[in-house]
């Protein structure tokens, strides 16, 4: 996180913690033995006791995981560490939120009176950055892996002090989501969960739960890298990128977006401030397959998204998109165009084969061979259809032929 963007803010150490009693979880992890070299206990502590302040949540070993999937214990306590879940369980159960957390004296008491504090400093208002900028900073998820070293010299624009790119909203045919908007925060909306019912299985595969509190959707756009998952989701789902400077602001679709590797429909000064998914018929369904290495905290070597309607049988709308298969990220026109109109059976899927073989070209890299990729690619179509029609077409169909 940019130092800048913790203007105006209180921010809590591990140190801000501690009281003159063990808090339940730094009790749990004593009790359970979950620390060793203690070089990752730190932010254990930091990352399970906000998982504690959130109100009204029912703890479990789920959620302990879930919170805990950006930490690496290179001492190999997870074991231990998920047996806190349970030790938390019976110690704070029904006690969660930052006031009840107070009053059973779980955590510092200064807590709640963080906001007047901070309204007390009177601190005067801060500028977004300058006009002319060398780097425009959402999450800084990718900008800070890829120019850490360059960024303390640079001159900054910090997105995030603008939060009116983080709204997401239903408008004229449309969701809105603020290009600012986080991982979490798009998937933990309704509109989002309601469009996208199994948003939350796809995000299990994305980053870790810190990344995604971090990661923007716009970020992944602008980043352009042709393994990008919401970008991948968002190609299939046809999304409109709203792109504006000072003189102007425009559209274009997300479809035409990516014009080879890394160059984007997009001039420096502009920034991306909204994306638009248009609003689907009740009856399309939405599929999300991620291949990587590693089941989770892996970047894909291929992923893809499919929407679809149909009617009376018929594919009525397709949108297919590909990630790690060319040198964009991918929105597959012609194998989409050649689903239109057809049934959902064995025969039409294999037809797909050949056409998406035409559409791609995979290069050979540290995430696969070309074969492997051109063979996930195939995979890929078949899971999509198995997965959301499973009364049509089933795995089993695609193997007695091969
Ligand atoms: C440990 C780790 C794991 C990761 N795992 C995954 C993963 O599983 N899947 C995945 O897809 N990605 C993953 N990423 C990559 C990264 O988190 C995402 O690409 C993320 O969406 C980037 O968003 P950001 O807000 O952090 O972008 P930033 O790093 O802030 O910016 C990225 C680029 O976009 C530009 N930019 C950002 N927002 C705008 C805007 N609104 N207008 C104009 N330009 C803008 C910046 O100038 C920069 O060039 C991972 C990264 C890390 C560090």
């Amino acid at each position: 996180m940019p130092l800048g963007e913790l203007h105006g803010k209180h921010l809590v150490t591990i140190e801000g913690l501690n009281m003159d009693h063990l808090s339940p979880v730094q009790q749990a992890i004593v009790d359970e033995g979950a620390t060793q070299c203690g070089f990752c206990t730190p932010g254990i502590v930091v990352s399970l006791t906000g998982y504690l302040m959130k109100d009204k949540i029912i703890i479990n070993e789920e959620g302990v995981k879930k919170t805990l999937s950006g930490h690496l214990c290179r001492c190999t306590g997870y074991r231990s560490l998920k047996q806190s879940a349970f030790f938390l369980k019976d110690t704070v159960e029904g006690h969660t939120g930052i006031d009840t957390l107070v009053a059973n004296r779980m955590i510092p008491d200064y807590f709640p009176g963080i906001p007047d504090r901070l309204r007390k400093m009177q601190s005067s208002v801060f500028g977004a950055g300058e006009k002319s900028t060398d780097y425009f900073i959402a999450g800084g998820t990718d900008l800070y892996v890829q120019k850490g070293d360059l960024l303390p010299e640079s001159k900054v624009h910090l997105l995030n002090l603008h939060p009116e790119m983080k709204a997401i909203s239903k408008k004229n045919g449309y969701i809105h989501v603020g290009a600012l908007t986080t991982f979490e925060e798009f998937a933990n909306h309704p509109d989002i969960a309601n469009a996208i019912p199994d948003i939350q299985a796809y995000m299990s595969r994305i980053a870790s739960l810190q990344i995604r509190n971090r990661a923007t959707l716009g970020g992944n756009i602008i980043n352009a890298s042709p393994i990008g998952d919401m970008t991948t989701l968002l190609l299939a789902l046809e999304a409109v990128l709203v792109l504006e400077n000072d003189a102007q602001s425009r559209t274009v679709p997300i479809t035409s977006f990516f014009r080879g590797y890394k160059q984007l429909d997009k001039i420096p000064s502009e920034i991306l401030a909204d994306i638009l998914i248009p609003e689907f018929p009740l009856n399309t369904k939405i599929n999300f397959e991620k291949v990587s290495k590693r089941k989770y905290l892996d970047i894909a070597s291929v992923n893809s998204a499919m929407k679809i309607r149909r009617e009376d049988g018929i594919i009525r709308e397709i949108g297919l998109s590909m990630g790690g298969v060319a040198p964009v990220p991918l929105f597959l026109k012609a194998t989409s165009h050649y689903f239109i109109g057809k049934q959902v059976c064995r025969d039409v899927v294999e037809g797909a084969f050949s056409i998406i073989q035409q559409e791609i070209c995979p290069i050979s890299d540290i995430r696969g061979s070309v074969d492997y990729k051109r063979l996930l690619a195939r995979q890929l179509i078949i899971a999509h259809f198995t997965k959301l029609f499973p009364e049509r077409v089933a795995v089993r169909d695609f193997y007695e032929t091969y």
